[in-house]
């Protein structure tokens, strides 16, 4: 399995390429990188021009969301190298979701190799702005042709990546949902598959029509603690300590959550990973001691949260200029990718 097939394109797309008035994840390079998994291992890989696949209506994934993905991002740091945050990171959560799904496990050091050869081949792709990166993709989704719920025999593994242009990062107005449910102990909240976020997309739509950009999930049992937010993992400071909720099997631990709780320990700020009420939110906020609240992921890094609606109620936060660790954390972070600031944690790898 040690060999890539490469096929170039002959046509580049990069030509067309509008990096200004790019929409987020709509807009893909050149290349994508490819391997099935059958007779019980995986195999062909291979490196392609990015093209429509051709899909049998009877795909298992389609009809049964046996499938899982991941997102992370290259970028250009300041010595005009392009360079990965943290995929290791990446592959071992595949690994974990993919377990969850009864997917076979990829070889974690062979796909880093092969996104590195992806991402070099693309390499004019990225985008070198301050703040843009080339986002990627990677998934795994069931291709047996077949209609009954069972593990798929067989597999598609792909990693396509998208030029992202720097996010306009308005702060957000959240509405904290006390009917329905992201996840509950015991399922796949813990897992990036495809279900959790189809069956987010509803009850995200409601909020939206109130006027909410996107929803603070509450646990599936009594909806008494904040889980995440969207695709983000969220974190409040309250009396200057960091709290966030404990990534247990109700909540996607993220990278960025994790890279985030790291620096802040290291900066020697008190930290706590614990169940964290509602009640506690808004008797913080009552008392003027709740002065950040974000969410942090990939897409975003740090993503300020402004208004959150509590039954009807709109708790207003303070403004955003004044919150000093999610800005210095998210300043951090850039200069961290940038190469600006020493990689202390390893977090930074090259692609060559
Ligand atoms: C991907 C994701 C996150 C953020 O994870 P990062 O690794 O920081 O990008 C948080 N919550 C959910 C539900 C997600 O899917």
């Amino acid at each position: 399995m040690s060999n890539i097939k490469i096929e170039l394109t002959k046509q580049s797309k990069l030509k067309d390429l509008d990096l200004e008035n790019i929409v987020f994840g709509r807009e893909f390079s050149d290349h994508m990188f490819i391997m099935d998994y059958y007779d019980g291992q995986w195999r062909d890989a291979r490196i392609e021009p990015f093209k429509n696949m051709e899909v049998s209506p009877a795909f298992l994934s389609l009809h049964y969301a046996q499938s899982i993905f991941e997102g992370l991002k290259a970028f250009y740091t300041q010595n005009d190298e392009i360079v990965l945050f943290r995929p290791q990171a990446n592959f071992a959560r595949l690994n974990k979701s993919a377990e969850r799904m009864c997917i076979p496990p990829i070889d974690e050091a062979f796909t880093l190799n092969a996104l590195k050869q992806l991402v070099n081949i693309d390499r004019a792709w990225v985008p070198n702005v301050k703040g843009a990166s080339l986002y990627i993709r990677p998934l795994i989704f069931a291709t047996d042709e077949f209609v009954g719920v069972k593990p798929s025999e067989t597999y598609r593994f792909v990693i396509f990546t998208c030029p992202v242009n720097k996010y306009y990062d308005a702060p957000v107005k959240v509405k904290i949902e006390e009917s329905y449910t992201r996840a509950c102990s015991g399922g796949v909240g813990y897992s990036k598959t495809a279900g959790n976020y189809a069956s987010s997309l509803y009850p995200t739509k409601l909020a939206q029509k109130e006027g909410f950009d996107q929803l603070i999930w509450t646990d599936g049992k009594e909806h008494k603690f904040i889980e995440e937010s969207g695709t983000m993992n969220l974190m409040v400071v309250i009396d200057g300590k960091l709290i966030t909720p404990i990534s247990g099997d109700t909540i996607l631990a993220g990278i960025t959550r994790d890279s985030v709780l790291k620096i802040a320990r290291d900066w020697g700020m008190p930290v706590e990973e614990r169940n964290l009420a509602v009640q506690e939110l808004l008797d913080a906020h009552a008392a003027g001691t709740l002065t950040e609240v974000f969410g942090t992921g990939t897409a975003v890094t740090i993503c300020h949260i402004i208004t959150i609606g509590y039954r009807g109620q709109l708790l207003e936060l303070p403004a955003v200029a004044g919150r000093v660790f999610s800005n210095k954390v998210n300043d951090q972070l850039a200069k961290i990718r940038l190469g600006s600031e020493v990689d202390k944690f390893g977090w930074i790898e090259k692609v060559g």
